[in-house]
């Protein structure tokens, strides 16, 4: 018989297939056939198209290892022998496409019939199917994605900060369906924070009369700054307010960038209603599943593979100085989430302060930003008859700790019953500051995390087939 006819022949019923994308495809456009591994008369592929669609994924997601041993390794080879590294072809059908050990074998026939070096090509190029060895791509091509940053960042610098149609395009098709993606663990993109959640806000103070000002102003003073005073920072443009904070204290500390002498008044804040917040951190983790022969998924991979590098890009530490321009994009995004995406804030990891315990809480060294609209301080209400002083003492022989006091003194008899008047109109608050949390950190010290790694020095001649031998120099 025909070599080639009999191949035609040849065919694999959905049931013999595992993999659910390929099982649809066969139960939409699958062929009546007796399959070749059950004998049952079923919807089959045949060997032929499954073995084309198996070389496409082979050819995008998995390189050959190679033969024989490269560099160092044949140093090592000559007196230890050598494993050629990856998984046998038939490994790598057995698991992309969920078959048998059988139909693999029949299917790599197949393939290296079609694609196997013959003749004296044989000799010097590697064989794809016959005695081949794979690794799996660790990146699937996400150019289109990086082609839309790269066009999105010039679009910004060179043409009006404010949101143009094709910007919104682009962050469309990065954070679709964002909140319904998860990473390995389980854990959402996208979480819900409530009453039970703090997080924490800090304040440099130049003085002792800055100090004591801000404490008389709580809450509004350790809140979000007045638009009008808001400065320019990573998630915000100018003019607009948003409440940077942090999950712990000490990540607060290392963001406010102290300096020895100053102090760093530190509170402890609540939502007062759930708050939906985008964990950039988690993007780097995000798990989709899907069969590697469907191009919607291949899709997928690409954008996500890009957003994991999307949220380092817009995290890395910025030189002071060049904040302005380089902040552009970051405060775009943080635009687009809040006002299409409707999400109150993000979580990142800071830059400034990591943990040094594994013990600590997970999370703690992350930043969160609360978008102009979620960053809404309850206020604090008091009678109008009432005058707010704080006060530093050094103390006295008997109780030497010095402390911090915020007196309520009760002027005269009330005339108005609240000092703040609500208006219907505004809109309600989303956080709140607990009164009772408020303390101050004198700046003492600073410390710095760093690694120190070594640097040796060889001599070798490539002629000598041994290790080179590490110099010691005596100087
Ligand atoms: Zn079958």
């Amino acid at each position: 018989m025909d070599e080639g006819f009999w191949y035609q022949e040849t065919f694999f019923c959905m049931d013999c297939i595992g993999d659910s994308y390929l099982k649809k495809q066969i139960e939409e456009s699958g062929i009546e056939a007796e399959c070749w591994e059950c004998k049952h008369q079923k919807l089959a592929i045949s060997c032929e198209d499954l073995g084309e669609r198996l070389h496409k994924v082979i050819e995008s997601h998995y390189q050959l290892t190679p033969e024989e041993p490269e560099g160092w390794e044949l140093y090592y080879a000559k007196e230890h022998g050598w494993d050629r590294s990856g998984d046998e072809a038939n490994y790598i059908v057995q698991e992309i496409a969920e078959v048998s050990l059988e139909i693999a074998n029949e299917l790599l026939e197949y393939l290296a019939e079609q694609y196997d070096p013959a003749g004296k090509d044989a000799l010097i190029s590697p064989s794809l199917y016959g005695d081949a060895h794979y690794v799996s791509k660790d990146q699937v091509d996400d150019y289109e994605y990086e082609y839309r940053w790269d066009n999105i960042k010039i679009s910004i610098k060179e043409e009006s900060r404010f949101f143009n149609h094709s910007v919104k395009d682009t962050l469309n098709v990065f954070f679709r369906n964002i909140d319904q993606l998860f990473t390995h663990d389980d854990q959402p993109i996208v979480k819900t924070i409530d009453a039970d959640t703090s997080f924490y806000r800090a304040r440099v103070a130049h003085s002792r009369d800055e100090e004591l000002e801000i404490l008389e102003k709580l809450p509004a003073a350790l809140g979000a700054p007045p638009s009008a005073l808001a400065k320019p920072g990573r998630m915000n443009a100018g003019g607009i307010s948003v409440f940077y904070g942090a999950m712990s204290p000490e990540t607060c500390i290392a963001e406010v960038r102290p300096w020895v002498g100053c102090s760093v008044i530190v509170g402890k804040f609540n939502p007062v209603t759930t708050l939906k917040i985008l964990d950039l951190s988690l993007l780097e983790k995000i798990n989709i599943e899907g069969s590697l022969f469907d191009s919607n998924h291949i899709e997928n991979l690409a954008r996500v593979q890009f957003l994991s590098k999307l949220v380092r890009e817009i995290s890395i530490p910025i030189t002071p100085g060049a904040e302005d321009s380089e902040y552009l994009i970051t405060q775009l995004i943080a635009e687009y989430l809040q006002s299409e995406l409707g999400l109150d804030g993000i979580l990142f990891d800071s830059v400034q302060f990591k943990n040094k315990t594994s013990e600590s809480e997970s999370g703690s060294d992350q930043n969160l930003v609360l978008f102009k609209n979620s960053s809404l301080l309850q206020p604090y209400e008091i009678p109008s008859n009432i005058k707010i002083d704080a006060s530093f003492s050094i103390g006295d022989p008997e109780d030497p700790e010095p402390r911090y006091s915020i007196m309520e003194k009760i002027t005269s008899d009330i005339d108005e019953p609240y000092g703040s008047i609500e208006d219907f109109d505004s809109p309600s608050p989303t956080i709140t500051l607990n009164l009772k949390s408020i303390t101050i950190h004198q700046i003492q010290g600073v410390s710095f995390l760093s690694s120190a790694l070594p640097v040796d020095r060889y001599r070798y001649d490539p002629k000598d087939f041994v290790w080179p031998a590490k110099l010691d120099i005596k100087l």
